[in-house]
């Protein structure tokens, strides 16, 4: 019987008077990797960054693990197991990257434990540790992104929400992130991933949600949505 880690029901997030995600309800299989996809504007970043404690939201439901996020504050997220990549990256620009890595790793004392995740990142992606000492600020946009996961990855999260990875990058640096993702996943992380790009996103999720104007429009199987003509057209560029 699968389990929902994340269940949200009625989401609502508001600009001042505008309401830019407006009752969503979806859920998240532990184990499960599932995208939101939709155009700019859509509300798919809101909605991330109201689960992240960012922003505030009303909802009937939002528990995380069976704890409910309408009262966790922001910085006991990551203790519990959720941790943001954030659009943007949000990399500490003037510490080194393994400084960065460090901090994602604050709410951890393990020294050795936190010394061996140190390795892990940099097996993954050696570009960071062939800079370890440089300033994040100096990286490339691919470079910052591979850190803010790697940062990520240090607070060792069950569950991984990441908004935007192949934003600004270069095709084959997507490539590259999303297969990092994917290994993510196969290794039994539950990931809730925003995407622009359909198609690399489609590829690799189990589930995705399409979002419009802060409403859920449908929902399905990737394997299914990726070859659905509502979603070639609106999303994969095809008349
Ligand atoms: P994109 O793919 O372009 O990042 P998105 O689906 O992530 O889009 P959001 O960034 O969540 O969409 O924005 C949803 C709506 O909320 C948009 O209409 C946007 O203009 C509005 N919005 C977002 N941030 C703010 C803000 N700080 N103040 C006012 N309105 C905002």
């Amino acid at each position: 019987m699968p389990e929902n880690l994340l269940v949200v029901d009625q989401l609502c997030v508001s600009y001042g008077s505008i309401q830019a995600v407006k009752g969503l309800s979806f859920e998240v299989q532990r184990g499960e990797l599932v995208c939101l996809i939709g155009c700019n504007g859509a509300g798919k970043t809101s909605t991330l960054k109201a689960l992240a404690g960012l922003l505030p939201f009303t909802a009937q439901t939002a528990n995380f693990n069976n704890i409910d996020l309408q009262t966790l504050p922001a910085h006991l997220r990551m203790p519990k197991g959720m941790a943001l990549v954030p659009e943007g990256r949000g990399v500490f620009a003037r510490m080194t990257i393994e400084e960065n890595l460090e901090m994602g790793a604050y709410c951890r004392n393990d020294k050795a434990e936190i010394a061996h995740d140190k390795e892990k990142v940099y097996t993954i992606f050696p570009r960071l540790k062939e800079r370890m000492k440089q300033s994040a600020g100096t990286l490339s946009g691919g470079e910052q992104q591979m850190l803010a996961i790697g940062r990520a990855m240090m607070g060792r999260p069950s569950f991984l929400l990441l908004d935007e990875p192949s934003m600004g990058l270069a095709p084959i640096m997507v490539e590259k992130i999303f297969e990092v993702v994917q290994n993510l996943h196969q290794q039994g992380m539950t990931i809730l991933l925003v995407e622009q790009n359909a198609n690399i996103a489609l590829q690799i999720a189990d589930r995705a949600y399409v979002l419009d104007s802060g409403l859920i429009e449908f929902h399905g199987e990737a394997k299914d949505l990726i070859s659905d003509p509502r979603v070639r057209e609106a999303y994969l560029g095809e008349a």
